[in-house]
């Protein structure tokens, strides 16, 4: 927003104020709108910043994120030791808004939005409660889940809910417990009333699901599972104290029993004790509960969207999410894209884009779309020589977290183009066939390589015999994370990425090789990881990309009609890394050059050999390519 356009909004401000009338009755335009100042939204907000942008961020709470701060979320129970305390998060988000200076207005708790034509775009219309209208062309949805998800059947109104349960465990003091649901909330909450409710049990329907197994950050954790045998030995002890359980005062018992039981027994009048099975022998539910608490997590709050902008329920994850597209765009609404925990259908069950650590890099990668949609600004790209390919690749696999946080979700994507490649970054991979209209960068038809992080696909016992593949020749075989390369002759269609293997992030590439996995996860072995990745970029490039010393380019020069392209790029255009007294020596202690005694060395020019100096070969590519200072393109050719 420019200065006169802010004297403007304010002047206008003070007008409607000295009029009388209500603050309420104006309308504010931005270009983004960011709703909610949880870690998404102010994500969001750093990137619009940074790029100085004209945005907002509108937030219900008078601080940031709110949800690690509400004491009835019971986020605090997770403070043990491997966890920060629940009040740093929030800290530490307000001062990430108060160093950064990032537009928040607070109080500003959004009850309707609305789809409007601004000028001739779909753009949106946001109302909060004292009346107040944000008009924006875009809009970005970082709310997160809040609504908890309800149970129905009969006597449903007597459970209680997650969040809003008493957060003091004295209360459950002596209390027949029964937790509906087997997640993360269950166990946190089974954790905390643990040694003061005399029985706690948990039900679900499905299974619990543990996260070194499932590989789903979501999951449980095995000190999670670790109350379980508390609790069999707590159960030991109850047993020595005999009757000591009591009903809650004042309310009634509670007893449950199955839908399937109650169908079997339709037409018959039934109630409170009388519930079939309550009285069959051995059924699991049949003593009473004095409270029934469900813990079954949260979905996105789609009431505050008006039909002409609400986006349709996720197919996946339960329809508790909204649907987007692969580019994180609201299905049916245009300019309307959704942020963080919000934006986990895509990735439901697979990655971490519904956690922190993930949906960072996926704000980072919509921020990136919105530049070149909007403001015509490609996605960034690296250029540099193929010869380069080879480190460049093994500092990705080594150091990148995006890729590796959001694994089988953000790719990087390389564009061959001949001599040289463009490196991007981080790309959603399923919205690979719009690559040319997300990134803004035109395609050649030489190919490209899609570079990402995968888990095997084969089941594995994690902590079994033979869990793990060592041998590079068995690659493919790994299970754990590593990295995978994919390459393909053209851009997948949408056709192809909809009929892609079951559980395979990309289609099936026309050439593909696994990076074996590594128990440090680190790819840089010269045998195991380096070599076969040389070998496999050759045959994709069908260039030879060895380095070479300037001796063998020259003899190679000499030889042969197509010298190597290291040597094309470096040796035959005079550049390359300057031989000097200090390069010899580190060459020779790092024990890459023979230790030739009495050798004169480069850098003074008396003492090169003498066929370079009869050629004009005052430039000595001596180095291996480890050498090479990658953040200074020293290979980069002159123009
Ligand atoms: C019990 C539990 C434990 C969790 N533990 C972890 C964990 O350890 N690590 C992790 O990464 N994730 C964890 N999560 C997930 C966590 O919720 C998210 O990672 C994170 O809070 C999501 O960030 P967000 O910005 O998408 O949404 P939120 O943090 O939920 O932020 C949304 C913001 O939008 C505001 N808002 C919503 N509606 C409106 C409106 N209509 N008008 C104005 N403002 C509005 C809210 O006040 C809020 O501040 C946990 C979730 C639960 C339930």
């Amino acid at each position: 927003m420019s200065l006169i356009e802010a004297a403007f909004r304010f002047l206008c401000l003070l007008v409607l104020l000295g009029s009388g009338f209500p603050a309420s009755n104006y309308t504010v335009s931005h270009e983004y709108c960011v709703l909610g100042a949880g870690p998404a939204g102010l994500q969001m907000g750093y990137f619009l910043s940074k790029s100085q942008r004209d945005y907002i961020i509108l937030e219900r709470n008078d601080g940031p994120g709110s949800f690690f701060d509400m004491p009835d979320l019971l986020f605090q129970r997770m403070t043990r030791e491997l966890y920060p305390s629940a009040d740093d998060f929030p800290r530490y988000l307000s001062m990430f808004v108060k160093e950064l200076g990032l537009k928040v207005k607070y109080g500003t708790d959004v009850g309707r939005i609305t789809a409007a034509d601004i000028n001739g775009n779909q753009g949106y219309v946001l109302t909060d409660q004292t009346g107040v209208s944000y008009q924006c062309s875009v809009l970005l949805v970082s709310t997160g889940l809040w609504v908890p998800q309800q149970v129905n059947f009969q006597g449903s109104d007597l459970v209680e809910g997650y969040e809003s349960i008493p957060t003091d465990p004295e209360v459950f003091r002596d209390q027949s417990v029964l937790i509906l649901g087997k997640g993360n909330s269950a166990f946190e909450t089974a954790q905390s009333i643990l040694g003061r409710a005399s029985r706690i049990h948990l039900y679900s329907p499905s299974p619990v699901r543990l996260a070194w197994q499932t590989h789903y950050v979501g999951d449980l954790r095995l000190e999670d599972i670790a109350i379980v045998h508390r609790a069999r030995e707590e159960g030991k002890q109850r047993r020595a104290k005999k009757g000591h359980q009591a009903a809650l005062k004042g309310n009634e018992p509670l007893y449950l029993t199955l839908s399937e039981l109650l169908e079997e027994q339709s037409g018959k009048n039934i109630s409170g004790q009388n519930l079939p099975s309550y009285h069959t022998d051995n059924f699991s539910l049949r003593q009473p509960y004095d409270r029934v608490i469900r813990c079954l997590g949260f979905s996105f709050n789609f009431s505050i969207f008006d039909g002409s902008a609400r986006p349709p329920q996720s197919t996946g994850a339960r329809g508790r999410l909204p649907a987007v597209t692969a580019w994180y765009e609201g299905r049916g609404t245009p300019n309307m894209f959704v942020l963080g925990t919000a934006a986990h259908s895509r990735d439901y069950r697979i990655s971490a884009g519904g956690f922190v650590h993930g949906f960072r890099y996926t704000v980072r990668a919509v921020h990136k779309i919105l530049e070149q949609r909007y403001h015509n600004i490609a996605w960034p790209a690296t250029k540099f020589p193929v010869t380069q390919l080879l480190p460049w690749i093994l500092r990705r696999v080594n150091e990148a977290s995006g890729t590796y946080q959001m694994f089988g979700v953000l790719g990087d994507v390389i564009l061959l183009r001949g001599s040289h490649c463009e490196y991007l970054e981080e790309f959603p991979l399923q919205a690979l066939p719009q690559l040319h209209v997300l990134s803004g960068l035109p395609i050649s038809d030489q190919g490209l390589l899609v570079l990402i992080m995968q888990y095997g696909l084969n089941q594995t016992d994690t902590l079994g015999p033979g869990r793990a593949e060592s041998e590079w020749t068995k690659a493919w075989k790994s299970k754990f994370l590593h990295p995978v390369l994919y390459y393909y002759n053209t851009v997948p269609t949408e056709k192809n990425m909809r009929q892609r293997p079951v559980g395979w992030p990309l289609p099936r590439p026309d050439a593909l090789h696994h990076m074996v996995e590594d128990f440090l996860t680190e790819w840089d072995q010269p045998i195991s990881h380096t070599q076969p990745l040389r070998r496999f970029l050759e045959h994709c490039l069908g260039a030879d990309l060895r380095a070479f010393y300037a001796e063998s380019c020259f003899l190679l020069s000499l030889t042969s009609r197509a010298p190597p392209i290291f040597c094309r790029q470096g040796y035959l255009r005079k550049q390359g890394i300057v031989g000097n007294h200090h390069l010899w020596k580190h060459a020779r202690d790092a024990g890459l050059m023979e230790d030739h005694q009495g050798d004169s060395e480069p850098g003074d020019d008396a003492s090169l050999p003498k066929f370079l100096k009869q050629t004009g070969g005052v430039v000595m590519s001596m180095m291996n390519y480890e050498l090479f200072d990658l953040t200074q393109n020293l290979m980069e050719p002159k123009t």
